[in-house]
């Protein structure tokens, strides 16, 4: 069995304290059995501030936010204290992986960095080269299922479009969308901004940009010139991490037709906000591209040939 991941994998080091869009804020962790077996066993003071931070719903125990949507384990420094007192190991699943992200096949896993996070976001934006996807660890010969095998190879064609740097990245992206037939239902940053109000949000200040490109009404599928090579990496990033998922709905044109909606969303912002690429890009991944329910309904706007 293989381990696939990108080549920048390695390199990447959570910031914590210097995390300005830390994880531990907003997102309700469900705590996996074993590590909540361990912090039932933890003993006195620290052991009841745990339980007094968990709630059981359904059978599933997650830590409460506090009123600020924070972890109460976030301390003013950005760090964690559970971390802080009973070590690295004492982490519950979902903070020790994240911000990783899986793809399962016969023959290999593949991990990936989530763009939500911003250390990762730095990673996959500010890389010049072009992304290979590199061996992590090879525990020997596994037999490759032939559809996978196949997934593989479309995946592999898609990333050599769009790695094709003697074509624009608009080249690119349009032959692209040729070649799956895709169609989109408008072309206006206005008509887009009203999709995108219909899905849902935990943070303001994404709706609150929409608002602005909504009143722009600029040209949605307008070339993407400037920063090049970021945007052909996060056309990268999305093909990995959703091109499996949709293949094996036998939908592979959604991951295709995605990933063009979440370049030119993020182009939109990028030229309407003057804000850096990379808050952006890490804010749609949050808001948009971490939520199933968002990715999905976005797939309602996009038309397969
Ligand atoms: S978002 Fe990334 S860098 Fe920030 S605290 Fe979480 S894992 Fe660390």
């Amino acid at each position: 069995m293989k381990t696939i991941v990108p080549d920048y994998y390695e390199a990447f080091r959570c910031i914590a304290g210097d995390c300005r869009h830390s994880c531990c804020i907003g997102w309700e962790i469900d705590i996996d059995e074993e590590s909540y077996k361990k912090y039932q066993a933890v003993p006195g003071e620290f052991g009841a501030r745990l339980l007094a931070h968990i709630q059981e719903e359904d059978g599933v125990a997650h830590f409460v936010l506090d009123e600020k949507e924070r972890c109460p384990f976030l301390n003013e420094k950005g760090l964690c204290d559970i971390y802080t007192a009973l070590g690295e190991d004492a982490l519950c699943g979902i903070c020790t992986d994240h911000p990783r992200f899986r793809n399962f096949f016969e023959d290999r896993t593949e991990i990936g960095l989530g763009l939500c996070c911003e250390a990762a976001a730095e990673l996959i934006l500010n890389k010049e080269e072009k992304t290979k996807l590199v061996v992590l660890k090879d525990t020997g010969e596994e037999e490759t299922d032939e559809d996978d095998a196949a997934c593989l190879i479309a995946r592999d064609e898609i990333f050599a479009v769009l790695q094709d740097r003697t074509l624009s990245l608009e080249d690119r992206l349009r032959r692209l969308q040729r070649e799956y037939e895709i169609t989109f239902p408008f072309s206006g940053t206005s008509a887009w901004a009203d999709a995108f109000f219909e899905l849902e949000y935990m943070d303001n200040s994404f709706t609150e940009m929409l608002l602005s490109l909504k009143k722009e009404n600029m040209d949605f599928f307008a070339p993407i010139q400037r920063d090049e090579i970021a945007f052909e990496q996060l056309a990268v990033y999305f093909i990995f991490r959703h091109f499996k998922d949709f293949w094996d709905e036998g939908t592979e044109g959604f991951a295709v037709g995605l990933m063009i909606i979440s370049l030119r969303m993020i182009h939109a912002l990028y030229r309407n906000e003057g804000k850096a690429l990379l808050d952006i890009a890490r804010l749609y991944s949050a808001e948009i591209e971490y939520s199933e329910e968002n990715t999905e309904a976005l797939t309602e706007y996009i038309e397969l040939g």
